[in-house]
């Protein structure tokens, strides 16, 4: 009697926190038979990468950008009953603006990636020869070296050599759109991984995967109801305060909440591992929405362009979007003829790397999406400021352990892990924490 109760406690696990981390820990454990309860603070699933209402609009709390090599989210995604490649996208790696100026991968999709970027690189005519011959070169070392670099090297670093243009043109933003940092603060060895999956991880690994959804339809919502079709226990609007009396509730415990709530809860289990948290420092992101009302406006030429941006460059920043999204024409095959009624002529402007107020950024927002896009009759929907929307990948960060004790378990983007502050991050990390979780029990 006693064994088989102590077995049944063992196998109960309490999630705290249903991002994409806790979903994706919530789904792997479910799979290998552990019974979860998932506690959320908010309303709705998603964390950071969720829907919200503006407006009266169903809009997301960021626009969220994937790519082909994030295989692990892809598969999760896949999992939970939904089709990933009818709700994303599929965009090959385009650094262009509206004028068709900037770098793209060039060549047949069947080619491999790495093999487009050289093609890419060689028809970039905006950079020189020399330009071309010093990235391939670069890339080529790089390569050589099984895309390692010592822990304390920084982007900047590792691009020693190549010219200014090929890097405002091109690392720059690869850099703020992958980690939200510029490139004298971000880990080469984290960019160096990345970049490797993106590269050769076989063909269409290195496509940008742009939702024609809503977040919530990408994956929370689906996910929610597989999980409570298997039995899992979801609470909603639920915080959690401490852990003290659950622990003895539970075989186990998966922290899957942002930083900041992680080091809070864990403080009293291991203040060193809250302290490791604390030191993180974060970045903001900011997505404005705007209405083009213009007679005659038929949308973007591309759902996805670049914009030139100045922000992550030292000095004062005056264009802080890198990127604009054209949510009209992502949207217009929508199931939901409503939601795609609804996104027609809905602009949305990502400036990462955000150092302004929210209402700074709406104006320079503004500013851009006239002069760069010709646009004139423009209805602010709002911006949506995350102020910790990343943790910063400094080279040589130390990241936190996904063990903070025997009981308590820790996942989410920012716990050591091959990847940057992303979804990819966030769902490989609570995959990897339920397997640990459940080694351990054996
Ligand atoms: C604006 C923006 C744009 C982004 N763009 C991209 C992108 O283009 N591509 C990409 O890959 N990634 C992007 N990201 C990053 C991506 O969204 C995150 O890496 C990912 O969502 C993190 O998931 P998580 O589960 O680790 O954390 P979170 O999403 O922060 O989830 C933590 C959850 O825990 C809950 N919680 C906290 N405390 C408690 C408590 N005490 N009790 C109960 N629940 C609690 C929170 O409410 C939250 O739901 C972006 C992020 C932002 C903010």
């Amino acid at each position: 009697m006693e064994s088989s109760s102590l077995g049944k406690i063992l196998k109960k696990i309490l999630i705290i926190g249903a991002g994409w981390s806790g979903l994706s820990a919530a789904t792997e454990a479910t799979k290998r038979g552990l019974q979860v309860t998932l506690v959320e603070a908010k309303k709705e699933l998603g964390g950071r990468a969720r829907s919200v209402t503006l407006n009266g609009l169903t809009l997301d709390n960021g626009q969220h950008i994937l790519i082909g090599a994030y295989r692990a989210t892809l598969d999760l995604i896949s999992s939970v009953g939904l089709q990933p490649e009818s709700l994303l996208f599929r965009q090959t790696l385009s650094l262009k603006n509206k004028e068709d100026i900037g770098f793209s991968l060039v060549g047949s999709q069947w080619l491999s990636p790495s093999m487009r970027f050289l093609i890419g690189t060689l028809k970039s005519t905006n950079w020189t020869l020399k330009d071309r011959y010093t990235l391939i070169s670069l890339a080529a070392t790089w390569s050589l070296n099984h895309f390692t670099c010592e822990a304390n090297k920084s982007v900047q670093d590792l691009c020693e050599g190549l010219s200014d243009q090929v890097i405002d043109s091109f690392i720059t933003p690869l850099c703020l759109s992958a980690f939200n940092s510029p490139i004298g603060m971000t880990s080469g060895q984290v960019f160096l991984r990345v970049l490797q999956d993106a590269l050769l991880s076989g063909s269409g690994s290195s496509d940008f995967l742009i939702p024609r959804c809503d977040l919530d339809a990408l994956f929370p919502q689906a996910c929610e109801k597989w999980l409570v079709q298997q039995g899992c226990i979801i609470k909603k609007g639920v915080r959690i305060e401490n852990l003290q009396d659950l622990q003895a509730q539970f075989g186990a415990i998966i922290v899957a909440c942002d930083p900041t709530n992680a080091a809070r809860l864990i403080d009293g289990v291991n203040p060193k591992w809250s302290e490791v948290t604390r030191q993180l420092e974060h970045t903001q992101i900011a997505t404005t929405y705007i209405r083009c009302k213009d007679t005659g406006y038929k949308g973007l030429h591309k759902p996805l362009l670049m914009l030139a941006s100045d922000a992550g460059n030292s000095g004062q920043v005056n264009s802080p979007a890198q990127f604009v999204f054209d949510r009209g024409y992502l949207f217009k095959d929508n199931p939901d003829s409503l939601q795609a009624r609804a996104n027609q002529g809905i602009l949305s402007f990502v400036s990462s790397y955000a150092t302004l107020t929210n209402s700074q950024i709406t104006l320079a927002v503004l500013d851009q999406a006239r002069k760069e896009l010709g646009l004139s009759d423009l209805e602010v929907l709002g911006t949506i400021l995350e102020r910790r929307a990343a943790f910063c990948c400094k080279p040589g960060l130390t990241r936190p352990a996904n063990l903070a004790s025997e009981k308590v378990w820790v996942c989410g983007d920012y716990v050591k892990g091959p990847y940057p502050s992303t979804l990819e991050g966030a769902v490989l990390s609570g995959q990897e924490v339920v397997g640990n979780l459940i080694n351990s029990l054996r």
